[in-house]
């Protein structure tokens, strides 16, 4: 089958990579300019120079025998690391945290900055309706993105899915970058608590 699928951060990377071993056509479309996701780093002009921030998901841990297996293979090339500050079982994406995702990226076919507006019934399949009126048909589409995008897309075609999608809201989370002229002293690299501010970590 010729498979689209909105969203190229982990899970629709994940599932594109599943689909692809199983020999269909498998296209993704992102909105984002580059891999990431909510796993997405940015770089940031400085007064003291370039910085790099991890301003989505700050580490990860492994639960699944499959993914450890990955994380595994990610250590091994250099993709992933052990955290300790972060916790006894925390990963980190090096040099930065969008690494997995580029990665898995890497091998698969992602157009980038492309917002798909619409999903609409064309035929026995779909067609995915891009910025700027382009549109690309398909057997079957997947949806990979967070629960209000997804609604979003799906309102028209199914209100079922539409509705389970609306039922869940996203919590939000304010991340503030902070480049300091020089090195801050202070032992630990992460940090947390109850208060307002719930975590902060020395990004490099
Ligand atoms: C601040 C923060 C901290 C976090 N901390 C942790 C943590 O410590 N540990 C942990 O395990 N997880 C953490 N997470 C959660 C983790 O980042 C996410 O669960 C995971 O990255 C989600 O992956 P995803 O593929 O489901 O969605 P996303 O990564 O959000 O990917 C969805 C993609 O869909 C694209 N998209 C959306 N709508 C459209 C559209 N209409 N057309 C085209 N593209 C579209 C977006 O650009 C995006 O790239 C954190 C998240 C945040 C934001």
């Amino acid at each position: 089958m010729r498979i689209g699928i909105v969203g190229a951060g982990l899970a629709g990377l994940a599932c594109a990579e599943s689909l692809a071993s199983r020999s269909h056509d498998v296209m993704l479309f992102d909105k984002g300019r580059g891999p990431g996701g909510r796993m997405s780093s940015r770089r940031i002009p400085t007064a003291v120079g370039e910085a790099h921030f991890d301003h989505g998901a700050q580490y990860f841990t492994v639960r699944e025998p499959a993914f450890r297996r990955r994380v595994d293979a990610w250590i091994s090339e250099g993709t992933v690391a052990i955290w300790p500050s972060a916790g006894s079982e925390a990963y980190v994406g090096v040099p930065t945290m969008s690494a997995p995702v580029r990665q898995l990226a890497s091998t698969l076919s992602v157009r980038w900055s492309t917002l798909v507006t619409r999903v609409e019934r064309h035929g026995q399949g779909w067609q995915l309706v891009l910025e700027h009126d382009a549109a690309v048909c398909v057997d079957l589409v997947i949806i990979a993105t967070p629960a209000e995008q997804a609604f979003a897309l799906l309102e028209s075609i199914s209100p079922e899915f539409a509705a389970r999608a609306g039922a869940v809201p996203s919590e939000p989370c304010w991340t503030v970058m902070v480049a300091f002229s020089q090195a801050v002293a202070v032992a630990q690299d992460c940090w947390r608590s109850e208060g307002v501010i719930g975590w902060a970590a020395r990004n490099n």
